[in-house]
């Protein structure tokens, strides 16, 4: 765009688009910025969603973000339905065109479900992880399917609320997110609380009728039958609205190094897909990637290529058991792992893993240690 006075829409509404409008006006952007969001609420961070939220140990309040600067225009239940590309307009459910001179992609992305029924439960958003918190109340048993991070956090949630837990996925729970032995680690936790992890390599097909899911029955014919059936098997970007302009696939939307779909176009957060392999397009739905994304495609949409191009450095955290984990690098499959400090199995630990006898990711188990070193222990400066 390589402008600093022209409009500039932000569609979403979460950590990506409020990041994009504090760091569009650091970018010295004067214009007008108009957030649209197709939430009823203001800008709320999602992780405490699956912890603090749903075990009811912060007040809900608590994942409000500050108040977005008296200069940009937030309009909340603003659901973009199509875009415009050559005219710069985006269309508004309500038949609205929001014109534009420079706009942000930053709409996120949904829990993928296995089925149509609303008895299958998801933790996406505010209002799931309360509807949910309500039926945790008074629910004796609760089946998750999905022992990723996300799956695992729920359960860990749920369990601390009396609730019995079975958590089920095709394989083996936290393996490909930690690696084997912080996976280890951490099912050992899960199951001291008495909750049951169980595999299904071939899936679940989800049981109940109408309005209800009353169990699951996996690929071998076993039938688990719980109170409350929640799926937590990753996301799917919402690209749904940019149909017809040839901007996104079903995979997402695919950036350049400086997160810039077209010049008067960028996209940041859990949207965003990038090249990764030969041919091949992947996306990273973690908070500090959209963050980090954001920060530059905003760069981009003021400054062009004068902006710097996104480097990843991915970190995530989780927090799950009573154990508090911080990881930034990549863990990959053959990864690994040893303690560089402190012990895995009690106190809290500082780890690295290796590739190759290069190391590729390094994190915490309940200790605290300054971001920037977690990336210098996964990344170290190549000996000059
Ligand atoms: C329960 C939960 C726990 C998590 N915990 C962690 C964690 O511990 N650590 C970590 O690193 N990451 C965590 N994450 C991931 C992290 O929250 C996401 O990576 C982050 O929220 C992505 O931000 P985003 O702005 O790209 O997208 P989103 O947060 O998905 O926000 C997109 C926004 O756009 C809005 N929108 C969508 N479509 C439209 C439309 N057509 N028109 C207008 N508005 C639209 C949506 O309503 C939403 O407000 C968690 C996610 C969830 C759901």
């Amino acid at each position: 765009m390589r402008s600093t006075t022209g409009t500039i829409v932000i569609v979403g509404g979460s950590v990506a688009a409020t990041t994009a409008s504090d760091a569009l006006r650091q970018q010295g952007h004067d214009g007008p910025i108009t957030v649209l969001s197709q939430e009823s609420y203001a800008p709320y961070v999602r992780p405490p969603l699956s912890k603090a939220v749903l075990k009811g140990t912060e007040p809900v309040e608590s994942v409000f973000m500050t108040a977005l600067p008296s200069d940009v225009t937030l309009r909340t239940g603003a659901r973009a339905t199509g875009l415009d590309a050559d005219r710069r307009r985006v269309l508004l459910a309500d038949g609205e065109e929001v014109p534009y001179d420079g706009l942000f992609l930053a709409t996120g992305a949904r829990a993928r479900r296995l089925g149509s029924s609303p008895g299958e439960l998801v933790v996406r958003d505010l209002d799931d992880a309360l509807a949910l918190r309500d039926r945790l109340a008074i629910a004796r048993s609760a089946l998750i399917i999905g022992g990723g991070f996300l799956g695992m956090e729920i359960a860990s949630s749920a369990r601390s609320l009396g609730v019995e837990v079975t958590v089920i996925d095709r394989d083996p729970h936290l393996v490909r997110q930690f690696g084997r032995r912080l996976a280890a680690r951490l099912t050992a936790a899960a199951t001291a609380e008495g909750v049951v992890l169980a595999r299904a390599a071939g899936g679940v097909e989800l049981l109940g009728g109408g309005e209800e899911v009353t169990g699951v029955r996996t690929g071998s014919g076993t039938v688990h039958e719980a109170d409350l059936v929640i799926t937590a098997v990753g996301c799917r970007p919402n690209v749904e609205w940019l149909a017809g302009t040839g901007l996104a696939s079903p995979a997402g939307v695919c950036v350049d190094s400086r997160c810039r779909v077209r010049p008067d176009i960028v996209a940041a957060g859990d949207l965003v897909a990038r090249l990764h392999g030969p041919g091949g397009l992947r996306r990273t739905p973690h908070w500090a990637n959209a963050l980090d994304q954001a920060r530059v495609a905003a760069a981009a949409l003021v400054r062009g290529g004068e902006a710097p191009i996104y480097r990843p450095r991915p970190f995530f955290w989780t927090e799950q058991w009573g154990l508090d984990i911080k990881i930034a690098g990549e863990i990959r499959p053959g990864t690994e792992l040893s303690v560089l400090d402190g012990s895995l199995d009690e106190g809290g630990a500082l780890v690295q893993w290796t590739l190759d006898g290069r190391p590729v990711a390094a994190g915490t188990v309940n200790r605290r240690v300054p971001i920037g070193r977690l990336h210098k222990l996964a990344a170290p400066a190549p000996a000059a």
